[in-house]
């Protein structure tokens, strides 16, 4: 039995979902003429109250194509210093938008209000980048799966109308936060220019992502994933998996985090673990003891198949999933209480 907890990406889809890919109707959605795909995207605007909404191939393509559509070369923007739009996507943001980011030193990849208003001072002065976007990330991807107060996130958005600025939701793992918080989708859709959401991590579709926004929005996004390439033909086949995840993988997100709070609560009972983080989704960050080497650690639970990631400065994580049953959990509480230091 493989156990792998590299990522929430790693779901295979199950026997209903591919029926449900399997019987789509599809036709050429370049030409707006697959049935599948428009469906797909009412149906998501629809559940965050938005104007209207764009699949995308992947997540960094709904982020990337939304950094354009709100900024101009030579424009700034600000998020985390965890922000997987400037740690994760290429430099992306550099090289498709011509945009600088603004970092904040935040908290496990959260900032507030106040950090960004002082970031942001100065900016009529015209020797510094032209201030246009503002970044947040929830759940939180190196923060752990934190989740953002909703009302810091409000705040936030106070000071983008006060400044004019756009305001961005990286919402790859949004429905885990909403899950935990018993948060809906229209507070957000209610508070954000635009959204991304990824149908492939928790939800477990195999590809595709979201992107949500005004009508004026998602007509500009529409030319800019032409010009990424992104526009795809008889694309209904996986806008059904997409479908399928959003209409029954949603709750099923608390089973998740129940067992991220197993595997937190065994990991601070074992004397060769240094620190875990607070686990507030379904990823856990943990630290090993300094004589013992977290890749060496990493490396020794591969071989009794299970599968961790580094993610540098000695951090490991685990992120649970669809695929990772309660029998996978109790072989990885037992492999884990057994380790020898
Ligand atoms: C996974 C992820 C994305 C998008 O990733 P893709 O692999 O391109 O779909 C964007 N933001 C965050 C926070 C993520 O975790």
């Amino acid at each position: 039995m493989k156990i792998d907890l590299i990522s929430d990406t790693v779901t295979r889809p199950t026997s209903g979902m591919l029926d449900a890919m399997m019987s789509a109707k599809v036709g050429d959605d370049v030409f707006k003429s697959d049935p599948t795909v428009t469906i797909l995207q009412e149906k998501a605007a629809d559940l965050f109250g938005m104007e209207d909404a764009l699949f995308f191939p992947s997540g960094t393509m709904a982020n990337q194509t939304a950094i354009k559509l709100h900024t101009q070369p030579g424009d700034k923007l600000f998020c985390d210093k965890w922000a997987h739009v400037y740690n994760y996507e290429g430099g992306g943001a550099a090289f498709n938008s011509g945009v600088s980011c603004r970092l904040i030193d935040g908290d496990r990849g959260m900032f507030t209000a106040e950090q960004l208003k002082d970031a942001s001072a100065g900016r009529a002065d015209i020797h510094v980048p032209f201030s246009r976007l503002v970044c947040v990330e929830n759940t939180t991807n190196k923060g752990g799966g934190a989740c953002w107060d909703f009302e810091e996130l409000k705040k936030i958005k106070q000071v983008c109308l006060d400044q004019n600025l756009d305001y961005h939701l990286d919402g790859a793992r949004l429905f885990n936060a909403l899950v935990v918080k018993n948060e809906t989708p229209k507070q957000y859709g209610g508070l954000f220019d635009t959204i991304s959401i990824c149908l492939s991590k928790g939800l477990g579709a195999p590809v595709g992502s979201i992107l949500l926004g005004s009508k004026e929005h998602i007509a500009k996004a529409l030319r800019i994933r032409k010009l990424f390439g992104g526009a795809m033909r008889q694309v209904g086949f996986l806008a059904a998996a997409g479908i399928y995840s959003l209409d029954n993988n949603i709750n099923r997100l608390a089973e998740d985090h129940q067992k991220a709070k197993n595997i937190e609560q065994v990991l601070n009972s074992l004397s060769y673990i240094k620190k875990v983080e607070p686990v507030e989704t379904n990823i856990i960050i943990f630290y090993v003891k300094d004589h013992l080497n977290a890749d060496d650690f990493i490396t020794s639970m591969a071989k009794k198949n299970i599968l961790l990631t580094p993610m540098g400065d000695g951090k490991i994580r685990i992120v649970t999933h669809l695929d990772f049953s309660k029998e996978m959990l109790e072989k990885l509480v037992y492999e884990l209480k057994v380790f020898k230091e």
